[in-house]
C-alpha cells in the first residue's frame, strides 16, 4: 500500500518539462537571452562565499532597496522566490475554506488554476474579450465568496495590457475586502502612451490592491528565483507568515540587489525586445496570421485548432515555442537572429498556406 496522498491532485498534470532540443532556439518561457551583469555575477560569487550562512529570512536589505526604488515603505514590499511562490502565498492567505474563490481572466497564467486548486480553494475564470481582460465581466463575477482576484497586466499569453483609467474604474468596482492582484511580470516593456498602468501608483490609495514584480524577466534573473510583492502593510505582513523559510536564496537576494543597481543598463534594453516585438507582429500579421498586440516580451498568435500541429512544425524548423493546445501559441521575442529563423519558418509560402488558411 502507499502513503494516502490527496485525491484531489490526480486532477493536476505532472509536470512535463518543455522539450529542449539540442541546438534549437527557444523561445518559450519569456526569458532575457543576456546573461547577468557583470556586477549581478560578481555579487552572486560574493554570496556563494557564505553559503555556509542561511539568508536573511525577511530579506531586509533587498526590502529596504525596493522600498525607495518605488517610494514605499520596507513594510509594503515583500519578497519571494519567483513572482510565483508570492501568487500561492496570496491564496493561502485569502483562502481556508473549499468554498473560498480565486477569480482570474482565462486564458491567463498557468499557474493560477494549479496553485487555486493546490491552496484548497475554487477558481472562477472569465473569458477574455478579443484575447484582452474583460474587465466589467470580471468586476460582475465577484460574489460574496470572492477572496483574491488575479489581474495579469500585460497578460501572459496573449499580451495584452489595459490601460490605467479602466483598471482605476475596475478596482472602484471591487469591494474592499476582495484583495486584488495586479501581476504585472512584463511591467518593464509596457509602453501604453498616456495611460501607463502603473499597480504601485494604482495600489498606493487601495489597501485591498497587492501589485506583483520579477526580476526573472527584464531584469534577467529567471535562474535564481526573486519577485516581490507591493501592498498594504497588513497584507505584506500576512505574506511573511505563510512564506517558506529562506527560500529567497542569498545569491537570490545578492543578484537582485545588484541588478536593481544596475537597472538603468537593463531597462534600457527593453527597448530593443520591444522593437524585437513589434517586427516579429508586422511581420506575422503581413503573412496573414492573427496577433493582438503585445506590450510584453512576447507575442500570441491566434491558430485555434491547428495550435499543435504549427508548434510541431515550428520544432522541426529548430525554433521552440510555447503552444497552447486548440487556441493558439506564445512565442518570446529573442534576438534579431532567433526571431528571424522563426519568422523564416512561420511566413514561408508552405507554412503560410498551412496555418493561415491563405
Ligand atoms: C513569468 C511570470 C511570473 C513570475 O515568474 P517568477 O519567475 O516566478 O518570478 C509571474 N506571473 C506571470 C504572469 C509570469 O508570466
Amino acid at each position: 500500500m502507499t502513503a494516502h496522498i490527496r485525491p484531489d491532485l490526480e486532477s493536476i498534470p505532472a509536470y512535463v518539462p518543455g522539450r529542449s532540443h539540442p541546438g534549437a532556439v527557444k523561445l518559450a518561457s519569456n526569458e532575457t537571452t543576456t546573461g547577468p551583469l557583470p556586477a549581478a555575477s560578481k555579487a552572486v560569487a560574493e554570496a556563494v562565499e557564505l553559503a555556509n550562512r542561511y539568508p536573511d529570512n525577511q530579506s531586509g536589505e533587498l526590502r529596504a532597496a525596493l522600498a525607495e526604488f518605488l517610494g514605499v515603505t520596507p513594510a509594503e514590499v515583500a519578497v519571494g522566490c519567483g513572482s510565483v511562490a508570492l501568487c500561492q502565498e496570496l491564496v493561502q492567505i485569502t483562502c481556508g475554506d473549499p468554498s473560498d474563490e480565486v477569480l482570474f481572466a482565462w486564458r491567463s497564467f498557468e499557474a493560477y488554476p494549479i496553485i487555486t486548486q493546490v491552496g484548497n480553494a475554487t477558481a472562477v475564470t472569465v473569458p477574455l474579450r478579443e484575447h484582452i481582460h474583460d474587465l466589467d465581466a470580471l468586476a460582475a463575477a465577484i460574489t460574496d465568496r470572492t477572496r483574491l482576484v488575479f489581474v495579469c497586466n500585460p497578460n501572459n499569453p496573449t499580451g495584452t495590457a489595459v490601460g490605467a483609467a479602466e483598471l482605476g474604474r475596475f478596482l472602484d468596482r471591487v469591494p474592499a475586502d476582495v484583495l486584488v492582484a495586479l501581476d504585472e511580470a512584463y511591467y518593464e516593456y509596457l509602453r501604453i502612451p498616456g495611460d501607463h498602468p502603473d499597480g504601485v501608483e494604482l495600489a498606493r490609495t487601495r489597501p485591498n490592491v497587492v501589485v506583483l514584480r520579477t526580476f526573472s524577466k527584464a531584469y534577467g534573473l529567471a535562474g535564481l528565483r526573486v519577485g516581490y510583492a507591493v501592498g498594504a502593510p497588513e497584507v505584506i505582513a500576512s505574506l511573511l507568515k505563510v512564506h517558506i523559510p529562506f527560500s529567497v536564496s542569498r545569491v537570490a537576494q545578492a543578484a537582485a540587489m545588484a541588478s536593481l543597481e544596475a537597472r538603468h543598463e537593463l531597462l534600457d534594453r527593453t527597448d530593443a525586445v520591444i522593437a524585437e516585438r513589434e517586427r516579429m507582429r508586422a511581420g506575422l500579421l503581413a503573412a496573414g496570421y492573427r496577433v493582438p498586440p503585445s506590450e510584453a516580451n512576447f507575442v500570441w498568435i491566434d491558430l485555434g485548432a491547428s495550435t499543435a500541429e504549427f508548434a510541431e512544425a515550428s520544432a522541426a524548423a529548430g525554433v521552440l515555442i510555447r503552444p497552447f493546445a486548440g487556441e493558439g501559441v506564445r512565442v518570446t521575442a529573442g534576438d534579431p537572429h532567433e526571431n528571424d529563423l522563426f519568422l523564416r519558418f512561420a511566413t514561408s509560402a508552405d507554412t503560410v498556406a498551412r496555418f493561415t488558411g491563405a
